[in-house]
């Protein structure tokens, strides 16, 4: 039996329009394998037509309102996005696979980021800047960047999108959104929503597209101002290159490849569960997975069988079960990336405490949950994100040696430090070259709180109050107070 395909439309300058080309491709629920979803196949000339409206909407009637009239938009658009959780929630689980309730909880959390936003827009005040010339008034004011290219991953396509626009809008900007190719459809549905909201049209655009062709037109446009990017290092070096170009700003949310570091005085069953809760949910597939657990070789065992024992009881399967604990891989390629790194982990002499199999009877693009243990440096699985629910374990004897092995990576998203030890919590907090550490926890992130990463994890941070600058432009205006001329060949 032929299944019907539900369909979605772009968003440009307001309306729900095809792909220039007609061109369409289908979404495939990871669960099942099979396409469900149909969308625009969209390309340069969509992506040519909606920066066209965005910076129309950005001179035209968006640039006109108020920062408090924005505010209470971005409000609205909370409120909308509030009573439509569920139905959201329910697009980014046949498209990506995630936990039901995960995603529902994350789509009921989504509000929070425009409402922290909306109380922002019309608080980003200039400064009057005392100076050493006294025949001056100078002031700066905070103007928008303009015309914004939002490009977003796969694993939670809302959520990183709204870590770009809530900020993005209150500082008075405009959006072309590139939701990832595997996960379009909550983009596109959330589009629908922004004329209900009151946004003018024009002000946030949605093209959908496959990285190489509509993401690199996007991040190559010259009409664009800056681009806000999340996705793999890769990818974010060639988006950083593109923009470059043309001198568009950019803000990098990269890849990871995070530590968890458990002292011999942690509360072991804490940091066992944190541990489970930093690389098996959302079956690896986040950013900040807690995927290298750094363990002290006095308690390494005790904690690597609590983590297996927990391991092998967790529930995979069907998303949309309650009961399920890990869902699938999020899409073909990813599931075969998985595969190849079991396969290398066998090659390259790395123990398998569990998992490192995919789990073929249920269909779709299942894995078991992995820990592996004995390894080294130089293996793929410790040196690479795998962006799956792979855990490498390695052991220290002392502080000092837990930190330089944390550190010695390329990327720095996050870390943890398990230890009842205050001065020892907030001492190796201090050295771990990553954007966020949590002390005896993991994975909790907060409109209010900055996030990003060092190294090889990004450039710039998403959330918290410095974030909506990155959508502005700083211009310092001097005013001349004496009205008198003076000689023109000295400066000031
Ligand atoms: P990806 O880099 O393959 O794709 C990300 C986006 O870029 C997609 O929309 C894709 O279509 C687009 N794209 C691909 N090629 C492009 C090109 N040449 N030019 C412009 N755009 C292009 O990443 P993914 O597989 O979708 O997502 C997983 C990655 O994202 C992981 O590395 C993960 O760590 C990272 N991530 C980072 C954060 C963070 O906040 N730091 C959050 C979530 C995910």
């Amino acid at each position: 039996m032929t299944q019907t395909l539900l369909r979605f439309s772009l968003l440009i300058g307001g309306e729900s329009v095809e792909a220039a080309s007609g061109k369409t491709y289908d979404s495939t629920d990871p669960f099942t394998g099979s396409a469900w979803a149909q969308v625009p196949d969209g390309g340069k000339a969509d992506i040519d037509r909606a920066v066209q409206a965005a910076r129309d909407a950005l001179n035209g009637p968006w640039g006109q309102l108020t920062a408090t009239a924005r505010g209470k938009l971005l409000w609205k658009l909370g409120d909308v996005i509030a009573r439509e959780a569920e139905n959201l929630a329910e697009l980014e689980v046949r498209d990506g696979g995630k936990l039901l309730r995960e995603m529902s909880g994350q789509m009921k959390g989504l509000p929070e980021y425009y409402y922290y936003y909306a109380g922002m827009a019309d608080k980003l005040e200039g400064a009057v800047i005392p100076t050493d010339k006294p025949n001056y008034l100078v002031y700066t004011k905070h103007e928008p960047v303009g015309v914004v290219g939002a490009i977003t991953p796969w694993n939670s396509p809302l959520l990183l999108l709204a870590w770009k626009l809530a900020a993005g809008l209150a500082a008075g900007c405009t959006f072309v959104v590139k939701p990832s190719d595997y996960t379009p459809t909550s983009t596109l549905a959330f589009a629908s929503l922004l004329e209900e909201a009151g946004f003018p049209p024009g002000v946030i655009n949605v093209v959908t597209g496959w990285g190489p062709e509509t993401g690199a037109a996007l991040a190559a446009h010259p009409g664009v101002d800056k681009i806000a990017f999340t996705g793999s290092t890769g990818t974010g070096i060639k988006v950083g290159q593109a923009a470059l170009q043309n001198m568009t700003r950019f803000t990098l949310e990269l890849g990871g490849k995070s530590a968890q570091v458990v002292f011999p005085d942690a509360d072991l069953d804490a940091a066992a569960n944190g541990v489970i809760s930093g690389i098996f949910a959302a079956t690896g597939q986040t950013c900040l997975a807690g995927s290298r657990l750094l363990v002290h070789e006095s308690v390494a065992d005790e904690l690597v069988q609590k983590i297996v024992d927990r391991a092998s009881t967790i529930v995979v399967g069907d998303p949309k079960d309650p009961r399920t604990e890990m869902g699938p891989v999020s899409n073909e390629p990813q599931y075969q990336k998985v595969l190849s790194h079991f396969a290398s982990a066998r090659e390259q002499g790395a123990t398998i405490a569990y998992g490192a199999e995919p789990v073929e009877e249920l269909g779709g693009y299942f894995v078991k949950p992995t820990v592996l243990t004995g390894v080294t440096s130089d293996m793929r699985a410790v040196s690479e994100e795998i962006f799956g629910p792979v855990l490498v374990v390695s052991t220290f004897s002392d502080e000092e040696e837990a930190i330089a092995e944390a550190n010695g990576t390329e990327f720095g998203l996050a870390g943890a430090v398990w230890t009842k030890d205050v001065h020892r919590a907030h001492r190796v907090a201090a050295k771990l070259r990553a954007g966020t550490i949590w002390v005896n926890a993991y994975r909790a992130v907060s409109p209010s709180v900055p996030f990003g990463g060092m190294g090889s994890s990004g450039i710039g941070r998403e959330n918290g109050i410095d974030a909506v600058k990155d959508f502005t432009e700083t211009k310092a205006i001097w005013v001349e107070l004496t009205g008198n001329t003076r000689d023109p060949f000295t400066l000031g």
